[in-house]
């Protein structure tokens, strides 16, 4: 039996090796630091950044909903990344008029009406307690604080650990041999593929993460017999090219259904063929019927 890792080392004898990556994790940036280096980068970089901002702003508002009055609920938060007062380089506002860099959307549950608003002024125009302001405000800090880990490893100069993607795709490749393949995490990797595309460094947590799952793979590889396994380097790099455009094109054709529609598509899929089967069996008897009676 061959060692599953030394055929990985023969093949990429210069890489297989991973780069240091900074596992200790962020150092705090001032505001001035974070806005430089945002200002540095790429387009495709900045749009990612906000992106994750925005998601994880939303799930801290939908995970403590009840902070806020039960009123309201929250829909969206706008970010001005280039926000500067003193520069007078802003275009959010606050409901009052005053110029910011979140703008939080809450939609009233009876009116439907929207509202919009800057963090300091929640308790102002919502009625609730600046203990409770205080509280949303600390949040949203700490999700300010998440991102600048990416901001600060991209100062450093580390990029998308192509290196560990790699390893994490041969994982996956010996895993799709197996007879009982690991349930990867597929969020995981379709959040590594954006980074990929933006040339971004990973969380820290999320290289853990990936640590964990090639780790995890190696352990199910050692369970099965691996005794009939041949790999072929020229096939393992086209199943990496088909793997990332797979999931390029699954990302670009998802259309944009309703959650309640996914969820029952899952169950759907959960059906064995031969109910489905027997359901479209009904189905057609049901539109012959109808047929029937016109
Ligand atoms: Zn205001």
């Amino acid at each position: 039996m061959k060692d599953q890792k030394s055929l990985y080392q023969q093949w990429y004898p210069n890489t297989y090796q991973l780069k240091p990556y900074p596992l200790e994790g962020r150092k705090a940036l001032t505001v001035k630091n974070r806005q430089e280096i945002y200002q540095r980068l790429m387009k495709p970089q900045r749009h990612l950044i906000e992106k994750h901002k925005k998601y994880q702003m939303s799930s801290f508002f939908v995970n403590q909903h009840h902070l806020i009055d039960a009123h309201w609920v929250f829909e969206t938060v706008n970010i001005d990344e280039n926000y500067n007062r003193k520069l007078k380089r802003y275009h959010l506002h606050c409901q009052c008029g005053k110029a910011i860099k979140y703008q939080f959307i809450l939609k009233s549950k009876k009116t439907g009406e929207t509202i919009a608003l800057g963090i300091t002024h929640f308790a102002d125009h919502l009625g609730i307690s600046q203990e409770v302001a205080n509280e949303i405000k600390k949040g949203l800090n700490q999700v300010d604080l998440a991102l600048d880990e990416l901001l600060w490893l991209k100062d450093r100069g580390y990029t998308f650990p192509e290196d560990l993607w790699q390893q994490f795709l041969y994982g996956l490749y010996r895993n799709k041999e197996l007879i009982r393949p690991y349930a990867y995490n597929q969020v995981l990797v379709k959040r590594l593929l954006e980074f990929k595309a933006a040339a971004m460094p990973i969380f820290v947590a999320d290289y853990l993460a990936v640590l964990n799952e090639i780790r995890a793979i190696e352990m199910r590889m050692k369970e099965e017999s691996t005794a009939n396994f041949n790999g072929n380097k020229q096939l393992f790099e086209r199943f990496s090219n088909d793997f990332e455009q797979v999931e390029k094109e699954i990302e670009v054709s998802k259309p944009k259904y309703h959650t309640k529609s996914y969820e029952l598509y899952e169950q759907w899929q959960k059906v064995q063929a031969d109910e489905r089967a027997k359901v479209f069996e009904d189905f057609k008897k049901l539109v012959e019927a109808a047929k029937l009676n016109k």
